[in-house]
């Protein structure tokens, strides 16, 4: 008789999978076959505003080496079992730890947790899958090296490939993160095992130094995708500067948000400013200064722009806040910083220095993620509302203030009508900027569950009608978001999954693409 699970595979029968798990149990023994409800259950904590049913998960399995993963997928290539590779887990507000559809097998990759090689000459780094931007902060710090490395905001727990191969962003000269990784391994869905670059040439020595190798460049097919599963990444660490220069300047008006763009993209695309700017939003800096929402509104809707305004005042808060920092010498930085100031006055800004920032937790966080210092400041953001419901929409946006502005409008207009608020603010950018809102809604409340979902569905159809598309996605709108960046797009996608995993078990769904 087969055992009772809670979720299966789609197409799998009960019997089917029980032969599946005690194969599975042979090559990774008991204790890393997880089918447990209990031991289940961190592989299904979502927070976007769907049934948690809907990202159920099967099992979970926990290899600890390329030749485990080779041999488990023997076995789910035999049974058709899908399969959904994580590394750190912590893709938060963008699915979790849990399968992009229901039954999907979670293959946990947090036992391969190596730090391969660091080389301090040539500042490179080579980590699997399991490492922390925390353990990789240690690393340097225990073996004395100055190099630093660029870290998203829940840093202390999220890791470099996991954030890598979803195309997180930093706030370091190195935020844009696949840019500055150089050489993948990947394990295919037969088995081969594929390095990236000068990976593949035997007895290279400049896998980690030179991206592109010979033909095409492959690596990008691995990121936001699922043809192969990651198992070592090569990253390029940065030199920690004799003089670094963090500073915020703080702007009173919400439209300010035109000047501010206009004012900083040519000092980004000259690289006077190197590093990936934020330009945050009062009520994205409110929760992580400490504030809560409920102390200034507790009315129905948006909270009003009184309220706003009201925080800014009371807590020493801009409309927007940007910050970013000088990375250089102390004769380099003194020159640029000159530059800095005047485009602070000429714009209306107010500067604020490291020196003046002490004792503000919303700055210190920010400083200490531009010098790539893993921290969790930003978690502050789930006080705002609470309840546990969070879903980032993230549009892209031209590096320019018009296009800043318009869509900010739109969005405040949108979350508006549904009852949220807009916390949300701008980053990366050379050429463009990351728009990245976070809808903050009650999970535990059914009513703004439901608001939340058809919120973002309309910010995304919207967006789209303006031919604006997301950098990345949750979990739950991974298929329509796909559909909005058009029909040539998906088929060439389809092909080449067909191509590669014939019988669709690496994550099919992840990013819309499936056989
Ligand atoms: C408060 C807060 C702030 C945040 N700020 C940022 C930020 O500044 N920048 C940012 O980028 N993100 C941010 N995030 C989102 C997210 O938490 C981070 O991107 C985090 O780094 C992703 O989790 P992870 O590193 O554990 O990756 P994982 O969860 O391990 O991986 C992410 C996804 O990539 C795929 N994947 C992972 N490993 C493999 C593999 N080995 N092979 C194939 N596919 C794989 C899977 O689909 C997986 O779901 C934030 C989240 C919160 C809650």
């Amino acid at each position: 008789m087969s055992t009772k699970r809670k979720a299966l595979p789609k197409g799998i029968a009960a019997g089917e999978f029980d032969k599946a798990i005690k194969e599975l149990k042979a090559i990774l023994g008991d204790e890393n076959v997880l089918v447990d409800e209990v031991r289940l259950a961190p592989y299904n904590k979502i927070m976007m505003p769907v049934p948690n049913d809907q990202h159920a998960p099967s099992a979970a399995i926990t290899p600890a080496s390329v030749e485990q993963i080779q041999g488990v997928l023997k076995v789910l290539n035999k049974y058709r079992i899908p399969v959904y590779p994580i590394s750190t887990g912590k893709n938060l507000g963008y699915g979790s730890a849990a399968p992009v559809q229901r039954g999907q097998i979670v293959m946990d990759l947090r036992r391969m947790n190596k730090i391969i090689e660091v080389d301090p000459d040539l500042c490179t780094a080579l980590v699997e899958p399991g490492v922390t931007y925390q353990q990789l902060y240690d690393y340097l710090q225990e073996k004395k090296l100055p190099l630093w490395f660029s870290c998203p905001a829940p840093s202390a727990i999220a890791g470099p490939l996991g954030n890598m191969v979803d195309r997180g962003v930093g706030y370091t000269p190195y935020g844009e993160h696949f840019l500055f990784s150089c050489g993948m391994e990947v394990v295919l869905a037969n088995g081969d095992v594929l390095r990236t670059g000068m990976g593949s040439m035997p007895n290279s020595n400049t896998w980690q130094v030179f991206k592109w190798g010979y033909g095409p460049t492959l690596d990008g097919m691995f990121t936001q995708s699922n043809y192969g599963i990651v198992t070592k990444m090569g990253m390029w660490l940065m030199p920690a500067p004799p003089d670094f220069r963090p500073f915020c300047i703080q702007y009173p008006n919400e439209t300010d948000i035109t000047k501010i763009v206009d004012a900083l993209r040519p000092l980004r695309i000259a690289m006077v400013i190197p590093n990936a700017v934020v330009i945050a939003h009062t009520l994205w800096e409110a929760p992580c200064t400490p504030v809560k929402r409920a102390d200034y509104y507790t009315g129905p809707g948006a909270i009003p722009d009184a309220a706003v305004g009201k925080i800014q005042k009371d807590h020493n808060i801009g409309a927007w806040n940007v910050y970013a920092g000088l990375y250089g010498t102390k004769e380099t930085n003194d020159a640029n910083w000159k530059i800095i100031e005047a485009v602070a006055a000429g714009t209306g800004g107010k500067i604020i220095t490291a020196e003046q920032s002490k004792g503000s937790q919303a700055l210190q966080y920010r400083f200490d993620l531009m010098k790539g210092k893993p921290n969790l400041g930003e978690f502050g953001l789930y006080n705002w509302r609470g309840g546990g419901g969070s879903i980032w929409f993230a549009p892209v946006s031209q590096a320019k203030g018009s296009e800043t502005l318009k869509q900010m409008k739109m969005a405040k207009d949108i979350l508006a009508k549904y009852g949220f608020d807009y916390v949300g603010e701008f980053i990366v950018g050379w050429r463009d900027m990351h728009h990245v809102i976070d809808l903050l809604f009650d999970r535990s409340d059914e009513t703004q569950t439901k608001n939340a979902y058809a919120c973002y569905d309309e910010l995304l159809h919207t967006f789209a009608k303006e031919g604006y598309g997301m950098y990345r996605a949750n979990t739950a709108f991974a298929e329509k978001v796909a559909a909005t960046y058009g029909p040539v797009k998906r088929s060439v996608e389809k092909k080449l999954k067909k191509a590669l995993d014939p019988n669709n078990i690496l994550a099919p769904g992840r990013c819309g693409i499936s056989l």
